[in-house]
């Protein structure tokens, strides 16, 4: 087996322009497989990471962690893949399979540090550092790949296994089911996922948001009520999930919550986005819960999958050749849009 010659998109620095790049991802492994790649999502993540707003970047970094793709290559011990099947890759590609983390599906948190699709130490390949799919070829774990069906609407899909996951988890992990009165709050992307994955699990959903440009496609959706202010709620929730992307005051929210109630924050914004929040104010909310959630496990990425295919849950997406990417970026630094950027791979 030799090295895998990959041509991709590449941005040098925090202006974070991308041009074309060639490089070499090590050789295949036994428990890998290697994805021609179909189409690639544009992840909000994808700009912080091109911009070193999370202060971690390695230059040159070929980002992209929403991929379809179709199997070229497989390992010796691969059995779950076969060439010419099509195969999804998210945020992960490996982690250490042996701690507490990896053993309950939850890789994402792998305290060995998961590897990451892009901008990561991979431990298993002599610690070269990972590039993502903004690139024609990229190998994964057999473990880390996502089973497509035939006849899967597969340019609708690559986004899912990031902004799809990322939404999907926390629902499941506040346990939303039938009946109960869920609210999202910013109604961007992933807010729109957010509400319809909800929906289909049968909650009462409402959108609060900061202005009335999105009040039309939330009702449209079916959104039981829509809130152009968080002053101006008047209802209590079971559960929040905030898609908010930049700094709010995260009590107000909270305060509307139901007793015992959860707000999950999601979408990872730049480093030093922080919010101070009283203390004594927090104690007058009191018995009310706010987490964080990244993502979610390569389990449940399969059941997102096969939830998002039952219900026809997909995003709205533009696609796009590679040579755009940067007109893509610019877009979505200066507008908040609703759909997800879908580059479309010829070769
Ligand atoms: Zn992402
Ligand atoms: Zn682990």
């Amino acid at each position: 087996m030799s090295e895998i010659l990959t041509k991709g998109w590449a941005a040098y620095d925090e202006a974070a322009n991308f041009k074309p790049i060639t490089f070499k991802r090590a050789a295949l492994k036994d428990d890998e497989i290697l994805l021609k790649t179909l189409y690639c999502g544009i992840c909000h993540s994808d700009i912080h990471a091109a911009r070193n707003e999370w202060g971690v970047t390695k230059y040159p970094i070929v980002p992209g962690h929403e991929i379809v793709g179709e199997v070229v290559q497989v390992g010796k011990n691969v059995k779950e893949f076969e060439i010419g099947n099509k195969a999804g890759i998210g945020c992960l590609i490996n982690s250490c399979g042996e701690c507490e983390a990896c053993l309950n599906s939850n890789e994402q948190f792998c305290s060995k540090g998961a590897v990451w699709t892009y901008n990561s130490v991979d431990y298993f390949n002599d610690n070269e550092i990972t590039k993502g799919g903004y690139s024609n070829y990229i190998k994964v774990h057999k473990d880390f790949a996502i089973n497509i069906p035939e006849n899967a609407p597969l340019e609708l899909i690559a986004p899912l296994f990031c902004a799809g996951i990322t939404t999907y988890s926390p629902l499941k992990f506040s346990k939303v089911s039938k009946g109960m009165d869920v609210a999202i709050a910013g109604f961007g992307g992933l807010g729109v996922m957010a509400f319809k994955y909800a929906k289909a699990m049968g909650a009462n959903v409402s959108v609060i948001a900061r202005n009335d440009t999105k009040k039309q496609i939330a009702l449209e959706l079916g959104a039981s009520n829509y809130y152009n202010d968080i002053n101006n709620v008047d209802k209590r929730f079971d559960v929040i999930i905030s898609t908010i992307p930049s700094k709010y005051d995260v009590l107000a929210y909270a305060r509307v919550l139901k007793y015992g109630g959860e707000m999950a924050i999601v979408g990872l914004p730049p480093i030093d986005e922080k919010v101070s929040i009283s203390l004594n104010a927090l104690i007058r909310v009191s018995h009310k819960k706010i987490y964080g959630s990244l993502i979610g496990g390569i389990k449940e990425t399969k059941e997102m999958l096969e939830f998002s295919l039952k219900h026809e849950i997909y995003p709205e997406v533009k696609i796009i050749s590679a040579e755009d990417i940067n007109k893509a970026y610019d877009d979505l630094l200066n507008n908040s849009s609703s759909f997800r950027y879908v580059i479309k791979f010829d070769e």
